[in-house]
């Protein structure tokens, strides 16, 4: 497959191949309600440490310091992060980690066609399958921007929105938020807990120890998403045809049965690489609106 060159600030073009596969999914208009997509654990002392919008050449940093203390997280990545930097991705799969999708450029999804959000989630689907070899089933959505049309796309699609129910704030600190945020979080009531960080940000990489550490000494146990939800991270299954209701996808998409993965496909060599240079990446810019969206909605 031709993967874009868009990167995150500009929606990707929109796909003619993905609009004819998914033909019955563009007629979308409304899915399930806010109650749908997942936001903690199951367990009530269940951490899931989340880390968003790589990979990225600090992403090693952070798998080194989950090493250390021989914790399992879950990465959603972006495909054209993963189209610069493979190899860091294999990293983070080898490692054990588990890995879903954030989309190609980063957008506010509520505010793309209903083809602009298929060509989003696909491309990035297949550019972890062709690197990784794996059927990812988990979807989360940029800056948790969703609604009825946007959930009823992801899921006809054959896929489970995760979100998040503890901040670290990261993304509007620039990191410095994250040493707070633990202490913060340790004095709150335990609850199954999805926890939201970016490892696409340098002093979040540097900070990972500190809420390593606190977690270590708390009754928390550290999970991936999969071990949260109680469901596969991956085996996603293509939707239905077109005739299919819905509510049949949604059967579909909750009951499909997670697939070994593969051993690595030959295909990662064809990808692009770029070397992985000692520089920080840029942090993805977060427009104001999207500020604002995420002040009303966390
Ligand atoms: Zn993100």
């Amino acid at each position: 497959m031709n993967y874009p060159d868009t990167q995150v600030g500009t929606p990707v073009p929109v796909s003619p191949a993905f609009s004819a596969q998914y033909k019955s999914v563009l007629g979308v208009t409304t899915g399930p309600k806010s109650s749908w997509e997942k936001t903690g654990c199951i367990g009530k002392t269940d951490w899931a440490l989340t880390y968003d919008d790589g990979p990225s050449p600090n992403t090693p940093m952070v798998l080194a310091e989950l090493a250390k203390h021989n914790y399992k997280s879950t990465f959603f990545v972006v495909g054209s992060q993963v189209k610069k930097y493979p190899e860091i991705l294999l990293q983070a799969y080898q490692a054990g980690m588990e890995i879903g999708v954030h989309t190609w450029t980063h957008p506010f999804l509520t505010h793309l066609t209903n083809e602009q959000i298929v060509s989003e989630i696909m491309y990035t689907f297949h550019i972890i399958k062709d690197v990784l070899g794996i059927d990812c089933r988990y979807v989360r959505a940029p800056y948790g921007d969703t609604n009825d049309r946007v959930r009823g796309v992801i899921q006809a699609l054959g896929f489970v929105l995760i979100r998040w129910n503890r901040d670290t704030d990261d993304a509007l600190t620039n990191g410095k938020s994250v040493v707070a945020k633990f202490d913060a979080f340790m004095n709150q009531t335990v609850f199954g807990t999805i926890s939201l960080e970016h490892d696409l940000n340098l002093s979040t990489a540097q900070q990972t120890p500190y809420g390593m550490n606190k977690l270590a000494k708390s009754p928390y146990t550290e999970r991936t998403i999969s071990q949260c939800t109680g469901e596969a991270a991956y085996g996603r299954k293509e939707p239905f045809p077109s005739n299919t209701s819905l509510s049949q996808t949604t059967v579909s998409a909750q009951t499909a049965i997670q697939t070994s993965a593969s051993s690595i496909p030959s295909t990662i060599s064809s990808l692009p690489r770029v070397s992985t240079t000692k520089s920080a990446d840029k942090r993805m810019q977060y427009p104001l609106f999207g500020l604002a969206i995420l002040l009303f909605t966390i």
